[in-house]
């Protein structure tokens, strides 16, 4: 090497050298060229395997890089609930009178640069801690799995609240640098969070998940909030193929967001709904009620289903639900943004829609259930009618399955004569709800009672339900063509189902009260 390179070759280092201490502690806001906001809902792995979106929190003034230090920095909560929230861009957290933001970032390289990521918000890269959290959303289980960092500087790393690796002192990002034991990754979402110690200079971080073979795993998508639960009710009679198939990396549950053809049920009474979500458009001259608004990702489904049929989405003037699941209440708000319509819910779900999930009595706790909060425009009681072009809905209190659920009946006039439609809300006692000793829901035997009590009362001549299987969708819709509407009268179908309902809940009720102490 002659002189003069290695002259060129110091200038350089001298000069990085010079940039890197100018930027070290600048408070000067800077494009984070290698990072951008997440435009989609959901991302899949790079080709390598690394995660690339994320929720970052700016930076945490810290000290130490030392196992001792860091982890005396990461247990003593600088912020309430830093092991379970699941923020949203732009959330806020006070630590230590400071107001810290959340931002959801995707990163353009395998890394998330922090030091691009602090700089870009006019903050401190030196002696800081980053806190980062993401959502994996898994199409099945998988065991064997390996989660693998690299981070500069120190880093400490959970894997569904369980803490899985821990690299100290100052270091590079080296890819897996640090990987954990082997851990199993749940159908549906696993939440990673990372908390990153940085002394001076770069900071940056990686991560992957490994298979059972050492392969990366491309077949999961990343996700910010939003993200749909494993299914949480009703899901115990969908058909094996749905279960087999459930390979594709965002669907968890296929049947709920696969197309179903649209149809007339009877009258004024059309089916919009998805193979395993049922939806109701009600046309009217002044406009439509649409019963259900599903996942959010279910809203061009259910567009497209109202638009064959030969109607106008945006002439839905009322928006109902059955109840304030995610699977029933999730796009709401966009819905009532794509329309305008009024959104009117059961006074008892009301706190539950409005706060996105958040007031559940049961799912209250649990992020993967979260949506967009929307708000009610007309909180409904028992008994309450929904009028609109010489149509009215009756909305019934059938609380239980969640406090406000309601069962929606219509009269429908088909071809000279009138039928009684009942839309059942849900009667399902989900796995985990606490029939006895339920603080959160004392008195939630006590409304299932209701519930059953009211059913039984209803007189049904066409049933129909939330999901599709309460009734036998699919089959009936088999003999739709053949046979005509009357193949949706089942009076008979709807007692044997109210029934084995009622037997499911007593005997989960006697199950729970012969497990309690004596
Ligand atoms: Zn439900």
């Amino acid at each position: 090497m002659n002189m003069r390179y290695i002259k060129y070759v110091a200038i350089i280092v001298a000069i990085t050298l010079l940039l890197q201490i100018n930027f070290k502690d600048i408070a000067a806001q800077t494009p984070p060229v290698t990072l951008t906001k997440p435009t989609t809902a959901e991302k899949a792995p790079n080709v390598d395997g690394f995660i690339q979106r994320w929720f970052i929190l700016e930076p945490i003034a810290a000290n130490g890089l030392t196992q001792s230090a860091v982890q005396e920095l990461v247990k003593n909560e600088p912020f309430p609930n830093q092991f379970a929230v699941i923020p949203r861009d732009g959330d806020k957290v006070n630590v230590g009178g400071a107001e810290l933001r959340w931002h959801a970032v995707d990163t353009l390289n395998y890394n998330v640069n922090l030091f691009h990521f602090a700089r870009a918000q006019g903050k401190k890269t030196s002696d800081v801690l980053f806190w980062a959290v993401t959502i994996i959303n898994s199409p099945r289980e998988i065991r064997d799995v390996r989660l693998s960092i690299g981070s500069n500087a120190a880093s400490v790393w959970w894997l569904n609240g369980q803490e899985v690796i821990g690299i100290y002192g100052d270091r590079q990002a080296v890819i897996d640098d640090g990987v954990s034991k082997r851990l199993t990754l749940k159908k549906g979402a696993n939440v990673i969070r990372a908390a990153i110690v940085n002394g001076g200079g770069a900071t940056d971080f990686c991560a992957r998940l490994l298979d059972a073979n050492d392969q990366p795993i491309r077949n999961i998508t990343v996700s910010l909030g939003e993200v749909k639960a494993v299914p949480a009710d009703d899901d115990t009679n969908l058909p094996a193929k749905s279960i087999s198939t459930a390979i594709s990396p965002v669907k968890l549950s296929p049947d709920w967001t696969e197309p179903f053809e649209p149809f007339k049920i009877a009258g004024n009474l059309y089916y919009v709904g998805s193979r395993g979500l049922a939806n109701y458009l009600i046309t009217t001259p002044k406009g439509h009620i649409l019963i259900n608004s599903d996942l959010e990702e279910n809203v061009p489904l259910i567009r497209a289903s109202v638009e064959k049929l030969g109607f106008k989405f945006t002439d839905i003037k009322i928006l109902v639900i059955s109840h304030g699941h995610w699977d029933h209440d999730a796009g709401s708000d966009t819905i009532k943004k794509l329309t305008g319509a009024k959104y009117m819910v059961m006074d008892a779900d009301v706190s539950v829609v409005e706060s996105g999930g958040k007031t559940d009595f049961q799912y209250g706790t649990d992020p993967t259930t979260f949506y967009t909060p929307t708000k009610v425009d007309r909180v409904l009681h028992d008994g309450d009618k929904i009028k609109l072009g010489g149509t009215s809905l009756v909305a019934h209190l059938t609380p239980g399955h969640t406090k406000g659920c309601t069962t929606w009946t219509m009269k429908v006039r088909e071809a000279g004569k009138t039928y009684n439609a009942v839309i059942i809300g849900s009667p399902n006692v989900n796995p985990g709800y606490r029939l006895v000793n339920n603080t959160a829901y004392p008195q939630i035997a006590e409304d299932y009672e209701k519930t059953f009590r009211v059913l039984k009362a209803l007189s049904c001549d066409i049933f129909l339900g939330a999901h599709g299987n309460y009734f036998g969708l699919e089959a009936k819709y088999a003999r739709l063509k053949k046979e005509g509407f009357s193949v949706f009268i089942d009076p008979e179908g709807y007692k044997k189902y109210v029934a084995d309902k009622e037997q499911e809940f007593r005997n989960e009720l006697a199950k729970q009260k012969a497990a309690l102490p004596k």
